[in-house]
């Protein structure tokens, strides 16, 4: 069935090339309504080889008025993309709930996270420690050798490739942390939207080109096509002019791109999130006091958005008892309950199925959600096994994007540490611990750090903060590059580099590391941070 989407949105179908919309001359996809079934129009087609060039050819073009840009100047433009997405909004949540299937409070909540996170980079901005000003004056009389001029600050990598994520159709796509924070250094980007969420991503691509226009900016500061990955994807990221990409997705799509990036004769960081399981732990006190409502509470964070999310609690690791079983008997009771709710799209429900199929043949079922027949819906599913089985098998540790968990039961406490100390790298890591298992977590602790980028105690990992504190980032395979993070605002250092100037002529300075300090940032000057 096709549907016509409402005039109020005026889709075109085209990309949107430094300004310009462009209609590929590729194949062509359609949106599709999970819930539904619905084809939507219009047909997006495939962009080429040729439009990869024009927009990274206008990326790099802009690039040098770009990066000269006040911070001041980029912290009004993000808040103008924020404005516009808002202005838009009612469309945007229209189109966003038809091609997600997601309810409409969650991408209504998405819109208010985006606008919420550009308005987070423009602080960033003006606060202005983001430039690492640093500044070691000259000691000409220091023996036995005078010490020169130093100072340092952070600069933009130049036009970065983005990569939008299927699971988030609005912050973490088109004008997503991705986006925000390449802006936010002084970086135009590319954004290759994804299949699952055409219209959505022509829609807040065109408030990003209409805030470029607004602010005065030069149109190549961003561009967004359509295109198969593996073709018109490696093409971006194998560019030239291309410096750094942001990625969410697949492990498999995500180090494709980190190898394609590694081969081209200038190498690029690629800043791919890709797997993560998301291990809970659950202590003996914690679980002896309050197991059952634990189990309630779990399948609550398991079941949401149909479990896709990069946060999902895909593995519990517990000591077996009778806390345990409370766990498990209210958790198979609470997922009986739990609807089929859509999954994002026919590729994305097939992958769940195969995976849960294929956990199935290595651990035992506990239960499962309600099923349903229509193609794209997610059947909630929950296992368990014994540690001497999951650490013996690799497979038990594959992420599967949905709504199904594995438990494992631990003899005691050193069977546990066996199972953390050979658990991949992870977005998160949840303790649920009484003051009676301070000592076990104390112990865990040092592991989890090593294993994850976000420890978190007495919580569900769904659910990210955007902050200055927050870190979505984690060893491989959770990201290509652990030293990072996507969310938050130290996202914005995956696109800056540090670049020093010794002995530079006072007069030939940035502004940043003048001796007037015009802006008055904290600056680290003689090892001592100042505003002077
Ligand atoms: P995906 O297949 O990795 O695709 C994400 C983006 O990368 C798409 O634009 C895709 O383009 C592109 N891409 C994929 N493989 C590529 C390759 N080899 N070379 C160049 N570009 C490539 O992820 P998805 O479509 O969102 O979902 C598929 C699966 O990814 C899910 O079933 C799930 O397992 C996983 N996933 C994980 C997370 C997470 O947060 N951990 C989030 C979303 C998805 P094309 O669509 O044209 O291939």
């Amino acid at each position: 069935m096709t549907a016509t989407i409402p005039e109020t949105t005026g889709l075109t179908g085209q990309m949107l090339i430094a300004g310009t919309p462009v209609r590929g001359t590729g194949t062509p996809i359609h949106a599709l309504n999970p819930a539904t079934g619905e084809t939507l129009e219009p047909a997006y087609h495939y962009g080429d080889a040729s439009n990869v060039d024009a927009a990274c050819a206008a990326a790099a073009e802009a690039f040098p008025a770009y990066r000269a840009t006040t911070a001041e100047a980029r912290a009004q433009f993000l808040e103008a993309i924020a404005a516009n997405i808002e202005a838009a909004k009612d469309a945007i949540i229209a189109r966003a709930t038809a091609e997600s299937g997601l309810p409409t409070a969650r991408i209504t909540g998405e819109v208010g996270r985006t606008t919420g996170q550009l308005r987070l980079f423009a602080a960033v901005l003006r606060e202005g420690s983001w430039n690492h000003a640093v500044i070691d004056p000259a000691q000409p009389d220091r023996q036995p050798a005078p010490r020169p001029d130093i100072r340092q600050r952070s600069i933009p990598l130049g036009p970065v490739a983005v990569f939008g994520a299927s699971n988030f159709p609005l912050a973490f796509s088109v004008a997503g942390g991705d986006t925000a924070s390449a802006l936010a250094a002084g970086c135009p980007v590319v954004v290759k939207g994804h299949d699952a969420h055409p219209g959505t991503s022509e829609l807040v691509g065109r408030a990003i080109t209409d805030a470029v226009a607004a602010s005065g900016l030069p149109a190549g500061t961003f561009s967004l096509l359509f295109g198969d990955g593996p073709d018109l994807g490696t093409a971006l990221v194998t560019d030239p002019r291309i410096k750094a990409v942001g990625f969410t997705g697949s492990r498999s799509g995500g180090t494709a791109l980190v190898a394609a990036a590694a081969r081209r004769p200038e190498p690029i960081p690629v800043y791919a999130e890709m797997s993560s399981i998301n291990p809970v732990f659950l202590l003996d006190g914690a679980l002896a006091t309050r197991g059952a409502d634990l189990g309630k509470a779990f399948v609550a964070s398991l079941t949401m958005g149909s479990g896709q999310f990069c946060t999902n609690p895909g593995l519990v690791i517990a000591v077996d008892g009778a806390g345990l079983d409370a766990f498990v008997t209210a958790a198979r009771d609470a997922l009986a309950d739990a609807p089929a709710t859509p999954m994002l799209t026919p590729g994305i429900a097939t992958n769940y199925t195969t995976g849960v199929d294929a956990l199935g043949k290595h651990a035992e079922l506990v239960g499962r959600g309600q099923a349903a027949e229509t193609e794209c819906a997610c059947h909630a599913a929950l296992f368990t096994t014994d540690a001497a089985t999951f650490l013996k098998s690799e497979a038990l540790q594959d992420e599967i994007f949905g709504a199904s968990s594995l438990i494992v039961r631990c003899k005691d406490a050193a069977e546990m540490r066996a199972v953390v100390d050979n658990i991949e790298g992870q977005l998160t890591a949840t303790v649920h611990a009484d003051e009676s298992d301070f000592d076990a977590a104390r112990d865990l602790l040092p592991t989890l750090e090593l294993k994850a980028g976000r420890i978190l105690f007495d919580g569900w990992p769904t659910g990210v903060e955007v902050n200055y504190a927050m870190v979505h980032g984690g060893p491989y395979p959770a990201t290509s590059d652990s030293r990072s993070t996507s969310v938050g605002a130290r996202a914005i250092e995956r696109f800056l580099r540090p670049v020093c100037y010794q002995d530079v002529p006072k007069a030939l300075l940035p502004s940043v590391l003048t001796d007037d300090n015009p802006d008055q940032l904290w600056r680290r000057i003689d090892g001592q941070l100042t505003r002077d």
